[in-house]
């Protein structure tokens, strides 16, 4: 059975027994600060377990693209060195919210596995939770107790905490797994030894394929669980796992899942797969970054020095190294696969065809960037050996090499191997463990647990109409960090203010009790569903209800640099092409910042035509048309624009401007005439095929264009005040160029007259004709006047001396017959001299010349010189 079948079947089955197909989630997530990337399918679900949402069908089953590379879950050191564990891979998924439990979970998944797709369930073992002391939880009989039915005992097997327990993360839901594990391995194999001892033992042929979580706790901040009111049901099926059971082989990259591209990389490399462990590694290491990166391309996730796309730029390098050092690639290919990847993948992941040339490019400009790093890398590594006095290689200098420059260790320490040298690992090792240490204990924050004020109120935003608001609080939580300090985050029942999210800052603003006490909101983020108030100290009287006022200048500012994006976006589309696409937004109220999809510097002629056209719909005093409730499908009918890598519900809000039309869910003006005037003040690269527009609008564009015509008004004032003064800065520059040309023209006449002067005073001592003179011209004249006279006279040693703003110059020409026969060399002579005019320099054996900042110190040098001809 093909992989596309795969998938769809399970997803038809789940169906059937009425769940609702849903859409992965994006990869990359955006707007949660506890979770980089999507790392189970659970995730996109969370606030239904957390109970801050309601869902509206209540079963639901998809297909999630999970990245374990980060966090709780990194499985990327295992990547390609095993034959199962992938950085990206699928899971498919059945979900309850508080509708079916263990009884269907059970048997819709030993259903599905034995009666659809016909897995032999004699290869099948079955595991559930033994309990737990500390929890205080017993063994999971209930669910042992279904399994019995279908199962026969001897291949129910009891598992720990670390591998039947499903935990989201410190705190939040969580409970017992059944987990069904598959024995893939040969008769004679199994014979050897019972399938019962290897479960959770890391057998290749071995592997738990399906984890069944019966969420039914709650994990406190102090530790202790709490019974869930509501009990779910979470499975996750690793889909590559599954196509290599069904398509009996032995390994994941075995399935047409990875086929066609380890194909590719074969014809592309000159290398062929399973002749040798250490090539097959290198191959399979490659064939699943290329995935892992192009999805995260496509799902908006650029590489780049921090966070998430730090974490995709070391996967993608990760790659390259290994295409480096076992396939001998010294120049970009990895983007070649991109074309294989998006004709396999793309009818079930549509982004990655609609962004292939976007992925290719940049993972190119990655490739050539790295490559470069790794030969800079190469020639310190060299050094490092040169200078070492021992054959141990310090860990410390490695560390430098790999925290500096990125340059891998375990390349290091292959490349130190084969020079017979050794790097000291304890040593890397510690320095790797003080970084961490350093990092960890800057991104340290502790929450509490939230204090409930009132159980009954559903938070409410009311912001997009109001601005402030009589509100209460519904529960608090304190929040310590390094980083910030100690900060409160607040829960009201209803609320004006905007949480960030969109590109969009949050709002800032403050609260005020009845008897008139304020506390001020610094900001305010949306986490789970809920939109969290920050607060650097706690109102008096918790109790007590509230005047919640937004700050109205700068949410008015946003509001227009948000609508001002929204034009933009339109504006490079119409004039640029289609092909352009947003590839991040940040809306200040300070201004606005746009990265989209374009393979070339945008022209000033461009940009001009880009400001004119926003600025256009701004002066057509469009109002805004807002709709807060419309189907997904139907918006995007209408012409609305929806952004890859984004979460939209099955309602959306549009946001539409005259022929401007986007999903959104950010705050904007009424009408484009409050936007005032629209500048762009930047334009730029951020990535290969990205890049980035800067600009100001409102009051911002206001006071730009004013300090402009100030500097103008400066600038004809030194002219004084000239008619033109294009025109009078045009002639000072042609004047200008005229006297540059005039003194070179004089420099050189003198430099002539020099000459025939130094000629003249040339002393004989010992046969060599000598002269040491102070003659203040530049370096390049010193250069020339030396080698002109040392073409005219015979046996010359000429030191001359140049103080010129406050730099001192000393150069020594010696002519070549003179300096091989008396064995005299410029350089070291240079070099010595130099002390007297605080510098240094060196050169040839018959030209050298030294600058230091002592111009004060030239005679001494010069008197010194005397004594190499004496
Ligand atoms: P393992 O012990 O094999 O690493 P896990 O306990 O981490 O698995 P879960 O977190 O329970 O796995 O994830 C559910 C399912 O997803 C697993 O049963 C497996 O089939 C699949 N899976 C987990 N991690 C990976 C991975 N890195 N690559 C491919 N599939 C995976
Ligand atoms: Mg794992």
């Amino acid at each position: 059975m093909k992989s596309n079948e795969i998938r769809s079947k399970f997803l038809e089955f789940f169906e059937s027994k009425k769940h609702q197909i849903v859409p992965s989630a994006p990869m990359v997530i955006k707007d949660d600060p506890t979770l980089m990337f999507t790392n189970a399918g659970m995730n996109q679900f969370k606030e239904y377990f957390l109970g801050n949402a309601t869902p509206k069908n209540t079963r639901a089953t998809d297909t999630q693209k999970c990245l374990r590379v980060s966090g709780k879950h990194n499985d990327l050191e295992e990547v390609g060195k095993d034959t199962y564990h992938h950085t990206m891979f699928e899971m498919l998924g059945n979900w309850s919210f508080g509708d079916y439990f263990k009884k269907e979970a059970i048997a819709w998944a030993w259903e599905l596995l034995t009666e659809v797709f016909k897995v032999n369930p004699e290869i099948l073992y079955v595991t559930i939770f033994e309990g737990d002391e500390e929890d205080g939880i017993g063994k999971d009989e209930e669910a042992y107790n279904f399994w019995k039915e279908i199962v026969p005992e001897k291949r129910i097997l009891l598992g720990n905490k670390k591998d039947n327990f499903w935990e989201m993360g410190d705190q939040g839901p969580c409970g017992p797994a059944s987990e069904i594990h598959i024995d893939i391995r040969s008769e004679e194999e199994k014979a050897k030894i019972s399938g019962k001892e290897l479960v959770n033992q890391d057998h290749p042929q071995v592997v738990e394929i399906w984890n069944l979580v019966f969420i039914q706790f709650n994990r406190k901040a102090d530790g202790s669980l709490v019974e869930l009111p509501n009990k779910h049901i979470d499975t996750g099926m690793g889909f590559e796992r599954l196509c290599m059971v069904l398509q009996d082989v032995k390994s994941n990259y075995d399935t047409d899942v990875f086929t066609p591209i380890i194909r590719e990389i074969q014809t592309i490399t000159n290398s062929s797969y399973g002749k040798s462990e250490e090539i097959d590694i290198a191959i399979r290491v490659i064939a699943d970054h290329v995935r892992a990166v192009a999805f995260a391309i496509a799902d908006g996730q650029l590489p780049s020095n921090n966070g998430a796309g730090y974490v995709i730029r070391r996967i993608l390098r990760r790659a390259i190294r290994y295409g480096f050092t076992f396939l001998d690639q010294k120049k970009p290919f990895i983007y070649k696969l991109v074309a294989t990847l998006s004709q396999q993948m793309g009818a079930a992941f549509p982004e990655l065809k609609k962004q292939k040339n976007l992925c290719e490019n940049v993972i190119k400009e990655e490739e050539n960037s790295f490559l470069k790093t790794l030969d800079q890398g190469l020639v310190l590594l060299d050094q490092i050996i040169e200078n070492s006095a021992t054959k141990e290689i310090s860990g410390k200098k490695a560390f430098e090499l790999y925290d500096t420059f990125g340059f891998p260790i375990d390349l290091t320490a292959l490349i130190l191997n084969e020079r017979g040298f050794k790097l000291n690992e304890t040593e890397f090792e510690e320095e790797l463990q003080k970084q961490k240490e350093r990092s960890r204990s800057a991104a340290q924050t502790k929450a509490e647990d939230w204090q409930i004020l009132r159980e009954d109120d559903e938070e409410e935003f009311i912001g997009y109409d109001s601005l402030e608001a009589q509100v209460n609080i519904t529960k608090f939580r304190k929040v310590e960090s390094k980083k910030d300090g100690t900060l409160y985050q607040l829960v009201f029942n209803l609320t004006p203010f905007y949480p960030e999210g969109g590109g969009q800052v949050g709002d800032k603003g403050y609260l005020e009790s009845s008897n008139g006490n304020v506390t001020y909101i610094v900001d305010t983020k949306k986490e789970n569903n809920q939109i969290i108030h920050i607060a650097k100290n706690l109102p008096e009287n918790l109790d007590g209800s509230f005047k919640a006022v937004v700050d109205a200048k700068q949410r008015a500012r946003s509001a227009s640099n948000h609508s001002a994006t929204h034009l933009l976006h339109q504006a490079l589309r119409s004039i640029l092409g289609t092909h352009v696409e947003q590839k991040g937004s940040m809306v200040h109220s300070g201004y606005l910042r746009f990265d989209f999809s374009h393979f070339s510097k945008v022209s000033a002629e461009e940009l001009k035509q880009v400001e004119n056209f926003v600025n256009a719909r701004i002066r057509e005093n469009l109002p805004l048309e807002e709709n807060r409730k419309i189907a997904y499908n139907e918006a995007i009918e209408q012409g609305a624009i929806a952004l890859f890598g984004e979460k939209y519900g099955d309602a959306v809000r549009t946001i539409r401007f005259g022929d401007s039309m986007e999903l959104c869910g950010g705050t904007h003006v009424k009408n484009t005439s409050e936007i005032w005037h629209f500048k762009i003040i930047s334009e730029g690269a951020v990535a290969s095929g990205v890049r980035r527009i800067e600009a100001i609008t409102g009051d911002a564009a206001k006071d730009f264009l004013t300090q402009q015509s100030e500097n103008f008004n400066q600038i004809k004032a030194l002219f004084k005040n000239a008619k033109d003064p294009i025109k009078a800065v045009n002639d000072l520059q042609d004047e200008n160029s005229a006297l540059k040309k005039e003194i070179e023209t004089l420099l050189k006449e003198k430099a002539k007259n020099v000459k025939g002067d130094l000629k003249n005073e040339l002393t004989e001592i010992n046969g060599v004709q000598f002269l040491a003179k102070q003659v203040d011209l530049d370096g390049g004249a010193l250069k020339d006047l030396s080698f002109q006279l040392g073409g005219e006279v015979e046996n010359l040693f000429l030191l001359l001396g140049s103080a010129n703003n406050g730099k001192a110059i000393i150069s020594c020409y010696i002519s070549k017959d003179l300096a091989e026969e008396k064995g005299l060399n410029a350089g070291q002579i240079v070099r010595e001299l130099g002390k007297h005019i605080q510098g240094g320099g060196g050169g040839q054996a018959f030209f050298a010349t030294a600058g230091g900042k002592n111009p004060d110190g030239i005679a001494k040098a010069l008197e010194e010189g005397k004594k190499f001809v004496s």
